[in-house]
């Protein structure tokens, strides 16, 4: 299953960004998701909540964010936003374009519990 492991990868990130002790602090992972990466976000959610449960890492959970496929056309210069993800450009149908955002999946901040 591939979200599950990426959701070890990113359970990695985690590991490797906070010490021992903050680990069971954890309660929030902010992780951002691209339209175009190809990941089902509940899928790796819940694919988080499997390997964490049990573990110091179990009050942590992994909240969501939707990073939208955007198209920079350098024929035309303009920026768009597709829902579905391709290459072509919607204003003019060049294909002569750049992905600007909706391919990441990245751990963008940890939330720890207040002393
Ligand atoms: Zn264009």
């Amino acid at each position: 299953m591939h979200e599950l492991s990426l959701a070890q990868n990113i359970l990695e990130t985690v590991r490797q960004n906070v010490t021992a002790d903050e680990l069971s602090k954890v309660r929030e992972v902010v992780v951002e998701i691209g339209a175009f990466s190809g990941v089902v976000a509940e899928s790796l959610k819940f694919s988080f909540e499997a390997i964490t449960s049990g573990t110091e890492l179990n009050e942590a959970v992994m909240t969501i964010v939707d990073i939208p496929f955007c198209l920079k056309c350098n024929d035309c210069g303009s920026e768009t936003s597709t829902e579905i993800p391709m290459m072509l450009c919607s204003i003019c149908g060049g294909i002569n374009t750049q992905i600007l955002s909706g391919d990441e999946l990245r751990v963008k901040e940890l939330k720890l519990a207040e002393e």
